[in-house]
C-alpha cells in the first residue's frame, strides 16, 4: 500500500523570518527605524506604479524592501506609517494609496470620530510602581507608543495635535464633524487650572478653524461650528473628585471621566502605592454618577500582591459593590515595562508576570461576568511590546480569549461586543430593552434597542437619584439625569443621511422621549442632560432642553406634554 503523504506544513528556514515579521506586522504597530522614511516613501511609490497590486506584487515588493532593511509591513501599515509621515510633512498627502492597497476608509463604528490629544509631559501625584515614567511624556506613556510619538512631534501642543489629526482624517475620507476629543496624560487635575482651560480652548479652536478670546467663546463657536465636539473625556484620580471639580469639568465641557480603579483590595493598593483607599474610588463615583459623567474605570490584573483567583473575585467586586459599577471598563492587565519601580520588585523576585495561558484564562473569567451595560472598551494596554519585560506581549490577548469563550459556548455580554457596526438593520428589528440597577446614590435604567440576536443598535443611559440623600449639586435635586445617549452607525456628516443604519432611524429621540417619559412616572419634575457642547443645538431644536447653568434641563411637566 502506498505511504500516505504528509502535506509539507513546516515553513522553509529562509522564510521563517518573513513569517514572523509578517505575523508581528499584523497583530502590533510596526515603527520605522531612524531615517527609514526615504526608503519607506520609496516602497510606497513602487506599490502606487504596480497595478494591479496582486498579492503576489505586493509580497514580492515588500521582500525587496526588507532585505534592504525596513521592517516587514502589512498594507495597515503602510497606510498608517504613510499617514503618519504626511502629517509630520515628509509627504504631500495622495488619497490614492489608500484606494490603491485596497483599504477601505476607517468609518467610525460607535458613531463619532474619536481625536485622542496629549498633554504635556508633568509630573502625577501618583506614585503608582507599576506605572512608567519617562520624562519626554505626561507620566505612564512611552515615549515610542505612536500617539505619544505624533504629540511629541507637535511639541504638545492642542492646537497643532487637533488640526493635524482632523487634517489626517479628513484627507483619507474620514468625516471629522462629529469629534469625540480624549485627552490623555497622567492626572488632568492635576495640571494648573489655567493650562486645563487654555488646552480645551486650544483644542476648540482647532475644530472651529478659528481662534477665540476666551473658553466660553470657543465653545458657543463650536455649539453651531461645522466640526462638533460630541465628548470630551479626560482622565484623572479618584482623590481629585470633589464638588468643586464637578463643576470645573462641566465648565471645561467634560463628558465622560476615566478613573484608574486598578484594585478593589485595600491590601492590593497599598501594596502597588496607588495612594487612595477604595472608598475613595466610591466616593469619586457616586460623586461623577450624580453630576451626569460617564464613567470610565480601568482596571489592573496581575498587580503586585495579586494572584489569578483574587483577581478573578476583584473583578467580580467591581460589579457587586453597588458604589463602583462603572459604565465603561479598561481590563489593563499589568504589563512589566523597566521604567517602572516594579521592575525592581521583579528583579529581586518578588514579582512574577501570568504567562500567557494564565492571563487568556482569567481574561475568559473576567468578561464572562462583564453586564450588559458596561462597554469593554480596550483589553491589554497597547504598549509596543519591545518596552514589556517579561511576561504577555501578545496585544490581540482579547481575541485569543473571545475564541476560546466560543469553543466552550460562552459569550461576552458587553456593549462592545454586541455593537450592531455597520450591519443595516430597520426599526422593525429592533425592539426596546430596559435593564435596571441599583447603585450607591442612583437607580440606573439602560435603555436599549437591540435585534433578536442581540445586537445593539443604541442605548440611553437614564439616572434616578436617590430622593433621600442631598444631591451634591443642589440646582439638581429633584432632577432625573440622562447621562448618555448613543446610537450607531458610521460617523456620518452633519445632514448626510445613510438608510438603514441606525444613527437615523429616529432611535436616539425615541430613547430620549422613553427617558423623559419613565423620569416622569417616577415622579421627577425636571429632566438633565450632560450635553456636550456640540448638541446642544440638538438637544434644544429637538427635544426642548435649554441652557441652565452647567446642564441642559427640560421640564417635564409642559401642558403635561414631554
Ligand atoms: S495615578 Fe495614574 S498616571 Fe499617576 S502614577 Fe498612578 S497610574 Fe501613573
Amino acid at each position: 500500500m502506498a505511504k500516505k503523504q504528509t502535506p509539507n506544513i513546516l515553513i522553509p528556514p529562509d522564510q521563517v523570518q518573513v513569517k514572523v515579521a509578517e505575523w508581528q506586522s499584523r497583530n502590533e504597530p510596526v515603527l520605522l527605524g531612524e531615517g527609514q522614511e526615504p526608503l519607506f516613501l520609496e516602497l510606497v511609490a513602487e506599490l502606487l506604479g504596480k497595478r494591479p497590486l496582486t498579492s503576489k506584487k505586493y509580497q514580492h515588493t515588500m521582500r525587496t524592501y526588507a532585505r534592504q532593511g525596513l521592517p516587514w509591513l502589512s498594507k495597515s501599515n503602510v497606510i498608517r506609517l504613510y499617514e503618519e509621515l504626511c502629517e509630520a510633512g515628509w509627504a504631500e498627502f495622495d488619497p490614492d494609496v489608500r484606494i490603491h492597497l485596497q483599504m477601505k476608509p476607517i468609518r467610525s463604528q460607535a458613531g463619532v470620530t474619536v481625536v485622542t490629544v496629549l498633554t504635556k509631559p508633568y509630573p502625577c501625584p501618583g506614585k503608582c510602581i507599576f506605572c512608567p515614567t519617562d520624562v519626554r511624556m505626561p507620566k505612564s506613556y512611552l515615549h515610542d507608543e505612536p500617539g505619544a510619538q505624533r504629540a511629541e512631534r507637535h511639541g504638545f501642543d492642542p492646537y497643532a495635535q487637533t488640526a493635524a489629526r482632523i487634517r489626517a482624517l479628513e484627507q483619507i475620507g474620514h468625516p471629522a464633524e462629529k469629534i469625540e476629543l480624549l485627552i490623555l496624560g497622567g492626572t488632568w487635575s492635576s495640571y494648573r487650572r489655567d493650562y486645563q482651560e487654555w488646552f480645551v480652548k486650544r483644542c476648540l479652536d482647532a475644530m472651529n478653524g478659528e481662534d477665540s478670546e476666551t473658553l466660553v467663546e470657543a465653545q458657543e463657536k463650536n455649539a453651531v461650528g461645522p466640526r462638533r465636539n460630541v465628548g470630551l473625556v479626560v482622565e484623572t484620580r479618584q482623590d481629585h473628585v470633589d464638588v468643586d471639580e464637578l463643576r470645573w469639568l462641566r465648565y471645561l465641557g467634560v463628558t465622560k471621566v476615566q478613573v484608574g480603579i486598578q484594585s478593589l483590595d485595600e491590601r492590593v493598593l497599598a501594596l502597588n502605592n496607588r495612594g487612595h483607599d477604595v472608598q475613595s474610588t466610591r466616593d469619586a463615583f457616586r460623586l461623577l454618577r450624580l453630576g451626569g459623567f460617564k464613567i470610565h474605570g480601568h482596571w489592573m490584573a496581575n498587580l503586585l500582591g495579586a494572584t489569578p483567583e483574587s483577581d478573578v473575585a476583584d473583578f467580580g467586586k467591581i460589579w457587586a459593590d453597588t458604589a463602583v459599577r462603572p459604565d465603561e471598563l479598561k481590563l489593563y492587565p499589568c504589563m512589566l515595562v523597566e521604567n517602572a519601580e516594579l521592575y525592581d520588585y521583579w528583579q529581586r523576585g518578588e514579582y512574577q508576570p501570568y504567562d500567557e495561558e494564565t492571563l487568556t484564562e482569567l481574561l475568559v473569567a473576567c468578561k464572562v461576568q462583564v453586564p450588559r451595560y458596561v462597554r469593554l472598551n480596550r483589553v491589554i494596554r497597547d504598549f509596543p511590546t519591545t518596552n514589556v519585560v517579561a511576561g504577555n506581549k501578545k496585544a490581540n490577548l482579547r481575541q485569543i480569549a473571545l475564541n476560546r469563550m466560543a469553543e466552550r459556548g460562552l459569550q461576552c455580554n458587553c456593549i462592545r461586543c454586541r455593537e450592531v457596526r455597520r450591519h443595516k438593520v430597520t426599526r422593525e428589528d429592533v425592539q426596546l430593552r430596559i435593564e435596571t440597577y441599583e447603585t450607591d446614590a442612583t437607580t440606573e435604567h439602560f435603555l436599549s434597542f437591540e435585534t433578536d440576536d442581540d445586537k445593539l443598535a443604541g442605548f440611553l443611559r437614564l439616572s434616578l437619584p436617590h430622593k433621600d440623600a442631598p444631591h451634591p449639586l443642589p440646582e439638581l435635586e429633584n432632577h432625573a439625569m440622562i447621562r448618555e445617549v448613543h446610537v450607531y452607525g458610521p460617523a456620518l456628516n452633519l445632514g448626510e443621511g445613510s438608510s438603514g443604519e441606525a444613527q437615523h432611524m429616529g432611535l436616539g429621540s425615541e430613547l430620549i422621549h422613553k427617558a423623559k417619559e419613565m423620569a416622569r412616572d417616577a415622579g421627577y419634575g425636571r429632566i438633565a442632560v450632560i450635553s456636550a457642547i456640540g448638541t446642544r443645538e440638538y438637544y434644544a431644536k429637538y427635544h426642548n432642553f435649554q441652557m441652565d447653568g452647567l446642564y441642559m434641563t427640560a421640564d417635564l411637566m409642559v401642558n403635561g406634554e414631554l
